[in-house]
């Protein structure tokens, strides 16, 4: 998928359904040229570190710019001990860390059922300093049953499907389900959470170290009275380009910006890669998949 990307920003002049697809998930004001190199040029860095970092994998020891997948949570050891609101504290083996594990967003509450979940660990020594491990990606225990389960083959079994069932509607109140949010599901998931690591983006903000793309927040506009919830998906990802702040760029980047948030990049990419298939498929503006030339 990042290859897929690179290879469609890479050209000396945009095929037309590249040119949409930064026009409608980056670029997308009025004025602004979606053909500025500039300002889409975070974006090609972003896939460029992926490419580079996590191309290769890694048998011996991970270092800080690899990625880890974990599928499922035997690194977590109870502790027996509990916070002072009296939430269990769990310790992560690989990591040394005492961690509220049970608090993660893989659990789901009411409003939010997360897929996977990054972490860009670091080894905390006896005298307090720190040190950067590599990147977690721990595939949420339901989202891999769900992916190894016969039902999981098209956008229509995934909504259809008993599998999960509870956790998937609160899935698909986040997602709002379009065709292309369900295209290579896993793949974009990794992808997603990927930009998220250290090795994607590690700079500064002024003081303050930026580790990772984030989940960027859908602003709240007129007609969409939505709670801010993270622009997953290809609606909430559409809105960020529209309202939200101006995708300058390397420099100037914004933490707001459409070109910070880990989904619109994952959705570049799956769309990039569907151009690439051999019966190549177009993402239309609504999100829907159309085949190309039948
Ligand atoms: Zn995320």
């Amino acid at each position: 998928m990042a290859d897929s990307a690179l290879g469609h920003l890479n050209r000396a002049q945009y095929d037309s359904d590249a040119y949409n697809m930064i026009k409608w998930l980056f670029i997308a004001k009025p004025g602004q040229d979606p053909n500025d190199r500039t300002r889409i040029s975070k974006v090609r860095d972003v896939f460029e570190k992926i490419n580079a970092n996590y191309r290769r994998e890694t048998m011996a020891n991970a270092g800080r710019n690899d990625v880890v997948i974990y599928c499922d949570d035997s690194r977590y050891k109870e502790t027996g001990k509990r916070d002072r609101w009296g939430r269990p504290l769990y310790l992560d083996e690989t990591t040394n860390q005492i961690v509220l594990y049970r608090k993660q967003v893989c659990h789901g509450n009411d409003e939010w059922y997360a897929l996977a979940v990054t972490n860009n660990v670091q080894w905390e020594n006896e005298d307090g300093t720190r040190r950067d491990l590599n990147t977690q990606i721990q595939i949420c225990t339901w989202f891999l049953d769900y992916i190894k389960s016969p039902a999981f083959t098209t956008h229509d079994e995934l909504l259809r499907s008993t599998i999960g069932r509870t956790v998937i509607k609160g899935a698909e109140k986040n997602w709002g389900f379009r065709g292309i949010d369900a295209f290579s599901l896993p793949d974009k998931v990794l992808l997603h959470e990927m930009t998220h690591g250290r090795a994607a983006w590690d700079r500064y903000y002024g003081e303050e170290r930026v580790k990772g793309l984030a989940d960027v927040r859908v602003p709240k506009v007129a007609g969409f009275p939505v709670l801010p919830l993270p622009a997953y998906g290809w609606q909430f990802a559409r809105q960020l380009a529209s309202f939200g702040k101006d995708v300058v760029g390397l420099h100037g980047w914004e933490f707001d910006a459409a070109d910070h948030n880990a989904d619109s990049l994952a959705l570049f990419a799956s769309a990039c890669k569907l151009l690439d298939h051999t019966w190549s498929r177009r993402i239309l503006q609504d999100g829907s998949i159309e085949l190309i030339g039948v």
